[in-house]
């Protein structure tokens, strides 16, 4: 599998879903979805340029971190448990998958140990899909209100999962959904909360996602090809 070949094509998808959308390239941001794959296999992308790297599991992210280059910015995209935020504090860019108040204010309290400010995202299972986790459309606002309050998190927008479908079109209004959310919520002006990044597309729905407004979209298995679990 040729990863640089594999990132000039997602490049290109970008570049052609962005122009579209009538939108700056600069404005998306790719994630690499690096989860399960070795770190030889990470270094080739960060040989490409990738600097944004995805994992969804606190230990293997643990072990990737030293053996990787520093400038990598790490985003956590998987369920979060409380009992394991201390070990990924201070060391990730951003936390995508906040979808409980529990969750944010253990963030918020192992952040102020360590003297920092935590970037996260709110989840929300737009689809509603009883697999997913995430808040629901209803219950975001008040999560959100609730999460404002704590000092040392920002909340810089929010993060969908669409379902799987092999017709990416069926996962537009599910991305319409998150970026309506989205523009409510920045309506409230809330403290500590910018609605800037909406975290949602993966490899089979990107680009769709892009022309629904995606700052920030995750692509695995379009870079580093199908995940094996032994
Ligand atoms: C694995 C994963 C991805 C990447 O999925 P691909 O279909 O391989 O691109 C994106 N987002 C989340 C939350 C994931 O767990």
């Amino acid at each position: 599998m040729d990863i640089k070949s594999n990132l000039a094509e997602v490049e290109n998808k970008i570049v052609n879903a962005c122009k579209k959308a009538g939108r700056d390239r600069n404005e998306v941001r790719l994630i690499a979805v690096s989860k399960t794959k070795p770190v030889e296999i990470l270094q080739k992308a960060y040989d490409e340029n990738i600097r944004y790297f995805g994992e969804n599991k606190v230990q293997e992210l643990s072990d990737k971190i030293p053996k990787l280059p520093s400038d990598i910015k790490w985003h956590f995209i998987g369920h979060l448990q409380r009992n394991k935020v201390k070990y990924i504090i201070g060391k990730v860019d951003l936390i995508h998958s906040v979808d409980s108040y529990r969750l944010a204010k253990q963030i918020d309290d192992d952040s102020k140990k360590n003297n920092l400010i935590s970037n996260i995202l709110i989840q929300v299972n737009v689809s509603n899909e009883s697999t997913k986790f995430g808040t629901s459309n209803e219950e975001v606002f008040d999560l959100i209100k609730a999460v404002s309050e704590l000092e040392n998190i920002r909340v810089k927008g929010l993060m969908t999962i669409a379902p799987a479908t092999d017709n990416p079109e069926e996962c537009r209004v599910y991305f319409k959904k998150l970026k309506e959310l989205s523009t409510e919520i920045e309506k409230l002006n809330l403290k500590n909360v910018e609605m800037k990044e909406l975290s949602m597309g993966m490899t089979g729905d990107y680009e769709i996602a892009i022309e629904e407004g995606a700052t920030l979209v995750r692509v695995g298995t379009g870079i580093f090809g199908e995940r094996v679990y032994s």
